[in-house]
């Protein structure tokens, strides 16, 4: 359809879709509600509407602690939320993969839902060995759009893990049959098909998903994805801090993306660019104020920084990922508790050398590499922000957020 029109009206609380299948645009209880509109409700009533996952911890003590994760689009926020452990004794369980709803308590500290009903995925790459509890998830009362068709009315798309079982209705309903000898051969899925199933089958999912009080939020992580400066870890030093590095989340940009030279870095402040739904610096203000607006500082989530995605020298990833992103959970996991083996740095809190335990095949180089301050790719990284990205907010953007960039500027100078 040549016109598509995708409107909010926040004033109003209005949506205005037209001529868009697209989920983001067709579900609109998901992005143009849930962030887009509850986003300016949120800010007119003290709360947050957030991008972000809910996952459920619990140590092999049974300890159990929630925590949110707000990664942009593609980043691993569905991964994270479903992630299974690599270290024993430890378990993971879902409350949400895309949206969280946190709203102070009366004990002053943030509780979460998930106001979703269910997961939006997207099918290409989805496995039993990629995402496992996703895959079960949409295993039955599913909806599939843009997948391709097989000859006894199955579903079948690019890295479900076999072979095209013979001859195939693909995504434009053509007959498609899999020839692995050409690599140019068109999908038979669209890459961007996607599930849409009910979070309740999920076998991950946390038995108080649904809890109108919602969970108690110990730990927000922010990422994205960043071959290079930004180390596997590192906490904030207190909430300010926190909201300053939820302000820079980046991405790096591909080749493959148009537009910008490969090597950018696209910002998405707290992966909310796109989901607004008012003035990002005023947004930014608004973290501010829930957070002064706490009893103390000790009931407050504890703000982190990850990033699975560093490079090596070669272009492969350092940290395997996935499962072993545990390890670092762990870690977040002890610094709320305030048992974390820790060190100062001039960007944040950082874990010693031996505190994470090391997945096969990381070496303590690696790790070195991975838990490294990069002093002049900082420096490089402040200047990026002061000059190409908080100036887009103009007079929006609150102080303490430039003081925060004078006062990483300064300890990294220091250090030196
Ligand atoms: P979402 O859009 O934020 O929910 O992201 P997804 O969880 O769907 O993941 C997007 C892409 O990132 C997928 O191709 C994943 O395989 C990949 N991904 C997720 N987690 C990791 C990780 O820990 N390491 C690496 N290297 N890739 C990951
Ligand atoms: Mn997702």
């Amino acid at each position: 359809m040549e016109h598509k029109y995708i409107s909010q009206f926040p004033e109003a609380r209005e949506i205005w879709s037209y001529g868009s299948g697209y989920g983001g645009n067709a579900l609109l209880g998901k992005k143009c509600f849930a962030l887009r509109i509850a986003s300016v409700l949120a800010r007119d009533e003290g709360w947050l509407a957030e991008h972000m996952l809910i996952l459920k911890i619990t140590n092999p003590e049974g300890k159990v602690r929630y925590l949110t994760g707000a990664f942009p689009s593609a980043c691993g926020k569905t991964n994270l939320a479903m992630l299974i452990p690599t270290i024993p004794g430890w378990k993971v369980e879902t409350i949400g993969d895309d949206i969280a709803w946190m709203k102070p308590g009366k004990d002053g500290r943030l509780y979460a839902i998930n106001p979703e009903a269910g997961f939006f995925g997207v099918a290409p790459g989805a496995s039993a060995k990629s995402n496992y509890n996703a895959l079960m998830a949409a295993s039955k009362n599913t909806i599939f759009t843009n997948v391709a068709l097989t000859e006894d009315k199955d579903v079948w798309w690019e890295g479900i893990g076999y072979d095209a079982p013979g001859k195939l209705v693909d995504w434009h309903g053509n007959e498609w049959v899999q020839d692995k000898a050409d690599k140019s051969q068109a999908p038979a899925a669209h890459p961007n098909s996607r599930f849409t199933a009910p979070a309740a089958q999920c076998p991950c999912i946390a038995p108080e998903w649904e809890d109108p009080a919602g969970v108690p939020i110990s730990a927000i992580l922010f990422g994205g994805r960043r071959p290079s400066t930004i180390p596997l870890v590192h906490m904030a030093r207190n909430w300010n801090h926190g909201v300053f590095l939820g302000s820079i989340v980046g991405s790096e940009v591909t080749a493959a993306t148009l537009d910008v030279k490969a090597g950018t870095i696209r910002r998405d402040p707290f992966a909310m660019l796109p989901f607004c739904g008012y003035n990002m610096g005023d947004y930014f203000q608004h973290w501010i104020d829930v957070g002064a607006a706490a009893p103390s500082q000790d009931v407050l989530p504890k703000i982190f920084y990850v990033n699975w995605f560093r490079k090596d020298a070669e272009g492969h990833f350092i940290w395997p990922g996935y499962g072993d992103n545990s390890r670092v959970l762990k870690w977040i996991f002890e610094c709320c508790d305030g048992t974390a083996k820790t060190v100062d740095t001039p960007i944040g809190i950082m874990p010693t050398i031996d505190a994470i335990d090391r997945p096969e095949g990381v070496t303590e180089e690696d790790m070195k590499e991975l838990l490294k301050v990069d002093t002049e790719g900082w420096l490089k990284e402040v200047d990026d922000i002061r000059n190409n990205h908080y100036p887009k907010f103009g007079k929006h953007l609150p102080k303490e957020l430039s003081d925060m960039l004078d006062t990483l500027e300064a300890n990294l100078k220091a250090s030196k």
